[in-house]
């Protein structure tokens, strides 16, 4: 039985996790869960689940939600903070952990996880990126098992060779004949809107996603492409990729979640419906296969599919993302924090839905006009550079307030 802690539990990748334990209830044992703010979404899970701890991000969530659990005269312990996060991702009272929190605020407990060797189940894109070459080493040194849960790199990940998969972050693609890993991308919401109508568009515009149903903050990253940015730093990490090894390809149906080309002319592809339970099934399962609860792929509805290349004028956020991969991990940390900011500034209505990516660029080239490349040498220095970058972009949006 696998014992688990769900970080983010109560987010949309929270959701499809306890569909598919739900699936397969007799193989896993829910120990802890962590979330941010929602008490009563929390709540609910402790009543259904009845985990050992339950995590809340502050003081007065933890202590509402430690009200009404006494209440209910459930036995969950309640606890508060980024500290019990990490002590709860790396107990000997689990051995796997989800790393579903959203954002820079999942690095240090799922690294707490890592660092405990854990099977560390990676939806929390963010922590990578911001971390990239610390992470992977950390994978190395403390045996932890790497399961990708973002669509495209869990499809990359079945594509590849089992020698590969279980030496992620470390793999030499040539060596086994791959030439090219194609990251595919549904291009989001405004992939046919004029471009010159992009600057108006409202939050509610921006996260009704076409294909997939997702958190808000993803959900804006689709629409602008940061998260294909994003998850192309996150792949290069993985995958240990070169320049010329790794491509972006819009697929607007979202039938195929990503390919691997070999050198003898195979494409190997994964698809299926667009739910998020068949990537983590898989990685709860691995090297097994169990049941998602999700429809099987309907070939005579699927209709066309079609590929198109991704256009920088429509996405900048997306070649910010790519240059910065290869600018440095100073560049990688810095964009991701000032997105988050911007993301966050959009979705509450004080920012345009364009301005994110001049955010973006200004914090970006601010950060890398330094004499010296930041230091990003540890977690600290890391998350000061985090901090840096989200000052900058909030005095950049002040100064662009609508
Ligand atoms: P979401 O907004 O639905 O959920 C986010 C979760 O993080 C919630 O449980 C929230 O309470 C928690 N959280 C927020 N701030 C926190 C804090 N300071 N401390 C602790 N917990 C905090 O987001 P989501 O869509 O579930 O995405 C979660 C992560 O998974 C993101 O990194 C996202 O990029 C990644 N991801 C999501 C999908 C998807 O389909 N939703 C797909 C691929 C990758
Ligand atoms: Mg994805």
């Amino acid at each position: 039985m696998r014992k688990l802690t769900i970080l983010g539990a109560t987010g949309s990748i929270g959701a499809s996790t306890f569909k598919v334990i739900e699936q397969n209830p007799e193989q896993f044992s829910v120990v802890a869960l962590a979330a941010g703010s929602n008490v009563e979404k929390m709540r609910q899970l402790c009543q259904k689940w009845q985990p050992k701890y339950a995590v809340m991000a502050c003081d007065s969530a933890a202590l509402q939600l430690k009200q009404q659990l006494s209440q209910l005269k459930l036995n969950t312990e309640v606890l508060s903070g980024v500290e019990a996060m990490c002590q709860v991702s790396s107990t000997d009272e689990v051995d796997t952990v989800m790393a579903a929190i959203v954002g820079a605020a999942g690095l240090l407990p799922t690294m707490a996880a890592v660092k405990a060797g854990k099977r560390v189940l990676l939806a929390n894109k963010e922590a990578l990126v911001m971390s990239g070459q610390l992470f992977i080493d950390a994978v190395k040194q403390h045996g932890a098992e790497l399961m990708p849960v973002d669509s495209e790199h869990n499809a990359i990940f079945q594509c590849l060779p089992s020698e590969i998969q279980t030496n992620l972050g470390q793999c030499d693609l040539e060596a086994h004949g791959i030439q090219h890993i194609l990251l595919t991308g549904s291009g989001g919401p405004f992939r046919y809107s004029d471009i010159n109508e992009l600057s108006t568009v409202t939050p509610e515009q921006a996260i009704a996603h076409p294909n997939w149903s997702m958190g808000p903050k993803i959900s804006v990253d689709s629409a602008t492409m940061m998260n294909k940015g994003l998850e192309y730093i996150e792949a290069k990490w993985l995958f240990n990729t070169a320049r010329e090894q790794l491509k972006v390809l819009i697929h607007p149906q979202s039938v195929i979640h990503s390919m691997v080309q070999y050198k003898d002319g195979s494409v190997l592809a994964q698809m299926g419906e667009p739910d998020m339970a068949t990537p983590i099934a898989l990685t709860l399962s691995y090297p097994q296969r169990i049941s998602a609860g999700v429809a099987p792929l309907d070939f005579t509805k699927v209709g066309e599919l079609t590929f198109l290349e991704a256009d920088y004028s429509r996405y900048p956020c997306l070649k910010l993302a790519i240059d910065a991969c290869y600018e440095g991990q100073h560049a990688t940390t810095a964009l991701n924090a000032a997105n988050e900011v911007a993301v966050n500034s959009f979705l509450n209505r004080e920012l345009s839905f364009t301005d994110i990516a001049i955010v973006n660029e200004a914090v970006l080239s601010k950060v890398c006009a330094g004499s010296s490349q930041a230091n990003c040498n540890d977690l600290e220095s890391i998350l000061e550079l985090d901090r840096m970058a989200r000052d900058l972009a909030t005095a950049f949006i002040s100064e662009r307030k609508l």
